[in-house]
């Protein structure tokens, strides 16, 4: 059987089309959906992420913000900062770069966000809404996931699927997902028993465990889906290239595209008027 290959960057390109249309019907009735980046210090990867995520946004025509808050702000500084973006009208989305510094609570900066503009999902309130099956923010890289599945044609109602990892931001928000579209789910972890057994007899694989190429090609059943959501540091050049030969590019385009679609989707359920809802994007509307 020859494997067919899930392609995120052609996915992305689908929904960036479809967020563009939105994106200028709403700001052509006065609404400009826009997004904060709240970076603090100076972590050249999180220099990069927020960098990409504010271009994806120009891209769009979504209106974004950048605040760089020093590395040395306490608790009390950022959440001062995210009170101020909460009150802001113009700001639909309030991103807020991890790691932050040490001192920092992140917990309690999170929490602080206005659910309403929680782009990332994180919020315990719309993690809550998630369990319960009720509209709201849903975390970027499994709403990608299901995005990959979806507009691939992957079956999901009825399928076995296996999801390895149980973190709040992916496993878990993956597994609910899974859920609600009807997929029969089991999550993998550390303490899980035959871990390459329960993997053999899923319709839908999502590894979402920090470890690369922990899942071998004979743990996948013929005709299975699997999308790796892993992004690891691999050293080894020979590794790397054992490991990322013929590998095209896969959730990383999706989360960014998510958070455009969540900034979108957040301006609509705030300040639009409901005629967009008949004219809203797939993407947005989920
Ligand atoms: P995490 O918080 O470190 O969680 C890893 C999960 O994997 C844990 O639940 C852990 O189990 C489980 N695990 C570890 N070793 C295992 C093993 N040997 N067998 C079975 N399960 C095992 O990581 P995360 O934040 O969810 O992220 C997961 C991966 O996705 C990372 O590589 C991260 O960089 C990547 N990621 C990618 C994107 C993207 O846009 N592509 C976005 C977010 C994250 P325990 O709970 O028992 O410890």
């Amino acid at each position: 059987m020859t494997a067919r290959i899930l392609d995120g960057a052609k996915i992305r390109d689908q929904i960036f089309a479809e967020l563009g249309d939105e994106v200028r019907l709403l700001t052509s009735a006065g609404v400009r959906p826009g997004l904060a980046a709240v970076l603090v210090g100076e972590n050249p990867a999180s220099q990069i992420y927020v960098k990409s995520k504010i271009a994806a946004c120009e891209q769009l025509g979504i209106a974004s913000a950048l605040l760089t808050p020093l590395a040395t702000a306490t608790t009390l500084e950022m959440l001062a900062v995210i009170e101020d973006l909460n009150r802001d009208n113009n700001v639909d989305g309030i991103l807020v770069q991890l790691p932050l510094p040490p001192q920092v609570d992140t917990k309690r900066i999170l929490e602080a966000v206005d659910p309403a503009k929680d782009v990332d999902g994180f919020h315990p309130v719309n993690l809550g809404r998630l369990v319960s099956g009720r509209p709201g923010l849903v975390a970027c890289t499994p709403a990608g996931c299901m995005e990959i599945l979806r507009r691939n044609e992957i079956q999901i109602e009825g399928a076995n699927a296996v999801v390895l990892g149980r973190s709040d931001i992916v496993g878990k928000p993956m597994a609910l997902l899974l859920m609600h579209a009807n997929a029969t789910v089991t999550i993998c972890h550390s303490k899980t028993r035959d871990l390459p057994d329960v993997v053999r007899r899923a319709d839908i694989v999502v590894a979402a465990m920090g470890k690369a190429g922990f899942v071998q090609p004979d743990w996948i059943k013929p005709g299975a889906a699997v999308i790796d959501v892993g992004t690891n540091r691999v050293t080894d050049p020979k590794e790397a290239e054992r490991l990322f030969r013929d590998f095209p590019e896969g959730v990383g385009p999706m989360t960014i595209t998510m958070l455009m679609s969540n900034t979108v989707k957040a301006a609509r359920l705030r300040r639009a008027s409901p005629r967009f809802s008949a004219t809203q994007s797939t993407a947005s509307a989920r």
